[in-house]
């Protein structure tokens, strides 16, 4: 994909969601951790689910600790792997309050040194808590970089490295937030929703979806490119 079409790409997204949000529930970086903790195969809606009942109780990491693993379990029970959550959380609180200051670092190395803490929690945390130009990739953002050959790869840490390297330095601080949104509610697993996508025309996906009878597509959008089905 040429520079140019990346451009656009991104200018559509942004038009379309200006100033894009995390859909965690958060107040502060702490619980925006723990709830990216807690989100691992798990959905945001289940896991807001669970914090506006556990963050009134602990929304600090001494607080997460006094709660400890048998008080967290009641409140997160619902989210999937819960226990192992539940123990990671309370870990990585003790290693907040005893090394940090009972702070979240702005750090990748001590980010990822958190227990239950990888390189794409680390990436959301410095994007959404604190600003850096990061690029966290998950499944959606991997489906979408690859589908419209934005930043294809093969794993999730090769898309990130070209998401970085191809994204122009003003769309880098929301380009995780715009590629996710995306992912989750146009360039869906399944059944893209090509018809109603705005970046249609830009996207370089060689099996786009036709309009189902019933279902309009954006108005004002360029003619669609020829739709070619991948061969069986
Ligand atoms: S045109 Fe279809 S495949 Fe391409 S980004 Fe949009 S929804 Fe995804």
């Amino acid at each position: 994909m040429n520079p140019q079409k990346r451009r656009a790409i991104f200018e559509r997204l942004r038009a379309a969601n200006p100033a894009p949000k995390s859909e965690l529930a958060h107040a502060s970086p702490f619980e925006l951790l723990v709830a990216v903790v807690l989100s691992a195969q798990a959905t945001d809606k289940g896991v807001n689910k669970a914090t506006a009942r556990l963050f009134p109780v602990a929304k600090t990491p001494a607080a997460m600790v006094k709660l400890g693993s048998d008080g967290l379990i009641p409140y997160i029970s619902s989210i999937g792997l819960f226990n192992t959550k539940a123990k990671n959380v309370i870990a990585l609180s003790r290693i907040l309050v005893d090394e940090h200051g009972g702070k979240v670092p702005r750090d990748r190395d001590a980010l990822e040194k958190l227990p239950g803490v990888g390189r794409k929690t680390a990436n959301v945390v410095l994007n959404v808590a604190f600003g850096e130009p990061t690029i966290a990739v998950d499944t959606h953002i991997f489906r979408v970089a690859n589908r419209t050959r934005l930043a294809p790869g093969k794993d999730p840490l090769e898309v990130e490295e070209r998401l970085l390297k191809f994204t122009p330095d003003e769309f880098k601080p929301n380009a995780h937030h715009w590629l996710i949104l995306h992912g989750r509610y146009v360039c869906v697993a399944r059944t893209p929703k090509c018809p109603q996508c705005v970046i249609v025309d830009l996207c370089e996906y060689n099996a786009k979806t036709r309009a189902l009878p019933g279902t309009p597509a954006l108005e004002a959008l360029p003619l669609l490119p020829p739709v070619r089905r991948r061969k069986a």
